[in-house]
C-alpha cells in the first residue's frame, strides 16, 4: 500500500499538533515535512511536545516542496499565511487540505481558478467536525420553515478571525434557502456600536471569545410562539481530525476545489 505523503503547516499550533498525532495513528499516511516559522532543519521529534516523527521542519516553502515529495499539504496556520501556502502548494502540484479559516470570498475564487487551471484537488473546510457539518445542514433545512435566525458562535480567546468561518458558512447556506430579509425592527438603533453583531443578508452573528472554550455554535430560529435551537460543541480538537482524514482520502481523487466538508459526505 502506498502511503499518502503529507506536509503539515503550523505543526506547533493547537490544530497542527493534533494533526501530527492523527497522521501518526494512520498506517496509510506519512508525514514527510512540516512548515514552521522556527526550527528550520530540526526533526519533528526534536521539538518538545510533538510526536516521535522523523520528518524535517522547513521555514522556506519552496525548499520544502522542492525537497519533500509531498502529495498533500495540511494547512492549519493563519489566514494570510494559509492563503500563500495554499497557492504555492497548488503551483507545486501538492494537494491542499485547508483548515485555516478567514479566507475572503475573493481569495476563495482565486484558489478555485488556480485549482481548475492546474487540474488539482483542493479541500477548504471552515469546520472539519462531522457534527458541525450536520449542524449546518440541519440549519439550512430549518431555514425553509423559519426565515428568522440569529447565530451565536463561541470560541477560545486566541482565535484571530471573527465571525468564525463556520458561522459565515452557516449564514451562506441559510441564505440559499430563504428570501433576503433584514431582521429586527426597521427602526432599530445600536446605542453601542456592534451590539447587534455582524450582519450577513440581514442575519445577525454574535461572536463570543473566552478562555476554556474550544469551538461552539448555536443557530437560533424564531417563529410565532416557538424557537428552535440547533447547537454543536467541539470539546476537543480531536473532533476535527476525522474530517481531515476524510478530506485527505478525497483530495487525492479530486481535480477541482471543494469548499465545505458537507460536499464530501454521502
Ligand atoms: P494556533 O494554535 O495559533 O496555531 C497556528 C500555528 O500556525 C502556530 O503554531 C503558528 O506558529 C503557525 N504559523 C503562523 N505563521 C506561520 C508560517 N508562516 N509558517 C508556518 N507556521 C506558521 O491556531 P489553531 O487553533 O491551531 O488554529 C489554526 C487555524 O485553524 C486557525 O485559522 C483556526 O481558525 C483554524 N481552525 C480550523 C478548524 C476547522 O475545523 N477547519 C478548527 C479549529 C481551528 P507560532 O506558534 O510560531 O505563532
Amino acid at each position: 500500500m502506498s502511503k499518502v505523503k503529507i506536509v503539515v503547516a503550523g505543526p506547533r499550533g493547537r490544530m497542527g499538533s493534533e494533526a501530527l498525532r492523527m497522521i501518526e495513528k494512520h498506517d496509510d499516511l506519512e508525514l514527510v515535512a512540516c512548515l514552521d516559522m522556527e526550527n528550520d532543519g530540526k526533526k519533528v521529534k526534536d521539538i518538545a511536545g510533538l510526536p516521535n516523527l522523523d520528518a524535517r521542519m522547513y521555514t522556506n516553502i519552496d525548499q520544502c516542496f522542492s525537497e519533500a515529495q509531498a502529495d498533500v499539504l495540511i494547512d492549519l496556520t493563519t489566514p494570510e499565511v494559509g492563503f500563500l501556502h495554499t497557492k504555492t502548494a497548488i503551483s507545486y502540484g501538492v494537494r491542499p487540505v485547508v483548515g485555516t479559516t478567514g479566507f475572503t470570498s475573493d481569495q476563495l475564487e482565486e484558489l478555485t481558478d488556480l485549482a481548475e487551471e492546474k487540474g488539482i484537488g483542493v479541500i477548504i473546510a471552515p469546520n472539519f467536525a462531522i457534527g458541525a457539518v450536520l449542524m449546518m445542514e440541519f440549519s439550512k433545512w430549518a431555514a425553509k420553515y423559519f426565515p428568522d435566525v440569529e447565530i451565536i458562535e463561541k470560541h477560545h480567546d486566541q482565535k484571530l478571525d471573527a465571525p468564525s468561518g463556520t458561522a459565515v458558512k452557516t449564514a451562506e447556506l441559510i441564505k440559499q434557502e430563504r428570501e433576503s430579509k433584514q431582521q429586527g425592527h426597521p427602526n432599530e438603533k445600536e446605542t453601542i456600536p456592534g451590539a447587534r453583531g455582524a450582519n450577513i443578508d440581514g442575519m445577525h452573528i454574535h461572536s463570543v471569545r473566552l478562555p476554556g472554550l474550544v469551538a461552539h455554535q448555536e443557530v437560533i430560529f424564531g417563529g410565532p410562539g416557538e424557537n428552535l435551537t440547533i447547537k454543536h460543541d467541539s470539546f476537543h480538537r480531536e473532533s476535527f481530525m476525522s474530517g481531515i482524514k476524510l478530506s485527505i482520502d478525497h483530495v487525492m481523487k479530486l481535480d477541482v476545489l471543494v469548499y465545505g466538508l458537507e460536499n464530501l459526505l454521502e
